[in-house]
């Protein structure tokens, strides 16, 4: 391995500052996709800029949605009962992650800014309309996850941009969402197909306290039942895919598909189809095309029921399900 000169700023100016004078630099957060490239030679930088003593990069804020630090790392956001509650799919993900050690150093930023098409973060993100905040040389901007993501380990930061934080609008009452990782392991494997869901009933016409009949049904197809028999209307829905592309894509007409309708379990297994349908997965050593489309209608389906029972327990005294 060549050697590398290693810089700790204290600041997201310094750090671009200094990107901007050193000759072969890269910022490194955890070093968990930095390092194994530099080791595969796949990356030989002159200089590291470590992103990991700037403390403007590790916020949680959880007033009126939620704002992530690029800086924070998986284990952080997975101790959260904020999020597991709330962005139950941005937590189902950050759990599952490599191992106990890569989580504990990997960060939501490089997990962004690193943009593999298996990157766990990213259909989560996509589902909840992230927003990332990003620091350039004429000041900080906004754009929106989608229009972040370019395509395989690339996204649209200029040079010395800096990912500052990931900002998440507030979600209502009647929403609910949730992320598969579909893997051979329950550990250290990258998803063979990821899908993430989030749901938004419309109450309007239902009690105040609708939730209660649901919360005695213990069998998910009774709730559903229920549901269909309640017309309970989808009025909002988001489903994101990943492995399925060249980058974590949006199944944009299943999400068309479930907004206006009342939820039964015709509909959600029609969703799946759609969903599969709007994927474009390659034969892979991880999995076959065929198969990871056939995965895709699957877990779609089962991602917003899981979505729609997490809606239903979020705001109760359990925990929502996280299996
Ligand atoms: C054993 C192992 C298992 C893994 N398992 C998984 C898994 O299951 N799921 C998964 O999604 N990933 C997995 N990964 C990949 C990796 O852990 C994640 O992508 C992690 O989130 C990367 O974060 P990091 O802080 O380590 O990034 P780094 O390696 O430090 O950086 C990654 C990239 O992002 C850039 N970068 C980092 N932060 C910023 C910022 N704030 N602004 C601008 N650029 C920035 C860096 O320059 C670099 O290009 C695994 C990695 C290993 C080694």
């Amino acid at each position: 391995m060549k050697g590398y000169d290693y810089y700790k700023p204290d600041t997201i100016e310094e750090a671009m500052k200094m990107m901007s004078t050193l000759d072969g630099a890269e910022y490194i957060a955890g070093g968990t996709d930095v390092m194994v490239l530099i080791k595969k030679k796949a990356l030989s930088p002159q200089n590291l800029i470590s992103l990991r003593n700037i403390s403007e990069l590790s916020y949680i804020d959880t007033d009126n949605g939620l704002r992530i630090g690029s800086g924070v790392t998986h284990s952080r956001i997975s101790e959260s009962d904020f999020i597991k509650r709330h962005y139950s799919a941005l937590f189902d993900a950050v759990s599952n992650i490599g191992s106990v050690q890569v989580r504990n150093v990997g960060t939501v930023g490089g997990n962004i800014c690193n943009a593999a098409p298996s990157a766990d973060t990213l259909c989560p993100f996509l589902v909840f309309d992230a927003v990332v905040l990003i620091a350039g040389q004429k000041g900080e901007y906004q754009l929106a996850i989608d229009d972040f993501l370019l395509g395989p380990n690339r996204v649209a930061l200029a040079k010395g941009e800096i990912v500052k934080g990931i900002n998440l609008p507030a979600l209502g009452a009647n929403s609910g969402s949730a992320y598969i990782k579909h893997t051979r392991r329950k550990a250290m494997e990258l998803p063979i197909v990821g899908i993430a869901a989030r749901i938004d009933i419309d109450a309007k016409g239902h009690p105040n306290d609708w939730k209660e009949a649901f919360r005695r049904i213990d069998d998910i197809s009774d709730m559903l039942r229920l549901l269909e028999k309640e017309r309970f209307v989808c009025n909002d829905a988001r489903i994101a895919m990943g492995v399925v592309a060249p980058r974590p894509i949006r199944a944009k007409k299943a999400e068309s598909a479930l907004q206006g309708k009342v939820i039964s379990e015709g509909l959600l297994d029609e969703i799946g189809r759609i969903a599969a349908s709007e994927s474009q997965p390659r034969d892979t050593l991880r999995g076959e095309a065929w198969y990871r489309r056939e995965m895709v209608h699957v877990l779609t389906k089962r991602a917003v029921l899981m979505a729609l029972e997490r809606m239903i327990h979020a705001d109760s005294s359990n925990n929502p399900k996280t299996s």
